[in-house]
């Protein structure tokens, strides 16, 4: 597929172009203030900050190139409207770590069976939003007022513990992103599968694998 990867120069960016080209994708990279010609581009993806997003994703809504949105703390809600409108599928996951879906699931289920949780999300320093939107995806599937805290420190990738605790036990799910290269492959997930995708928003790397 030709793609148009805006942030191509950022942390995630910078792992995920060459592995875009090397699974055999033409990349081009989008840069902050660059308004690329999109004609010939088969989707985009967006990986920059939550200010960016509104502007970059009507573009490609307008110009009629799907989207993959990585990025997090934007509201996709109205996105969403107008691409439904336009008949343009966007695609976003709060999390691309196929592992970071399955912590997700097993916190889901293990909510079933003990009622009181708490989340901890630990980021690098440099990400901007607060809490992150897996921790705020998780809070949601567990249910309830469940508190989170979030941890910003060099040194941490993207890291979630989900504590449960019961009479006398504790359970702890936690998922641990070492390196970006964790968001490759569900990046690749998404674009192989945004065709098939209905126009308008779908959220969650968790429609796209199944059981
Ligand atoms: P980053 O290192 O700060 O990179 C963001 C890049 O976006 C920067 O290089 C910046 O350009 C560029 N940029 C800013 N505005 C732009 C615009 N209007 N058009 C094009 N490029 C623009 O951030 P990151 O660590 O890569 O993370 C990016 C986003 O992805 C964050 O929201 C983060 O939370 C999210 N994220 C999501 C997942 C997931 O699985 N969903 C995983 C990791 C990160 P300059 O270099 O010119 O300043």
């Amino acid at each position: 597929m030709r793609v148009a990867l805006f942030g191509a120069q950022g942390n995630v960016g910078s792992v995920l172009a060459p592995a875009l080209e090397a699974a055999g994708h033409e990349v081009t990279p989008v840069h902050r203030g660059e308004r690329p010609d999109l004609s010939g581009h088969d989707a985009a993806i967006d990986f920059t900050w939550p200010d960016a997003v509104p502007a970059n994703v009507t573009y490609c809504i307008e110009n009629r190139v799907p989207v993959v949105v990585g990025t997090t703390g934007a509201d996709l809600e109205a996105l969403g409207v107008l691409a439904r409108e336009r008949g343009v599928a966007v695609f976003h996951a709060p999390n691309f770590a196929v592992g970071a879906v399955l912590m997700m699931r097993f916190a889901a289920d293990a909510a079933k069976r003990m009622a009181k949780a708490e989340i901890v999300e630990l980021h690098a320093e440099t990400k901007r939003d607060a809490p992150s939107g897996t921790a705020k995806a998780t809070a949601a599937l567990i249910g309830g007022d469940t508190p989170i805290h979030s941890v910003r420190l060099p040194g941490l990738v993207a890291h979630q513990e989900v504590i449960f605790g019961g009479p006398g036990e504790t359970l702890t799910i936690r998922h641990d992103t070492t390196s970006r290269e964790a968001f490759v492959p569900g990046v690749l997930l998404a674009l192989e599968r945004l065709g098939e995708l209905p126009p308008g928003l779908t959220v969650g790397l968790d429609a796209l694998l199944g059981r």
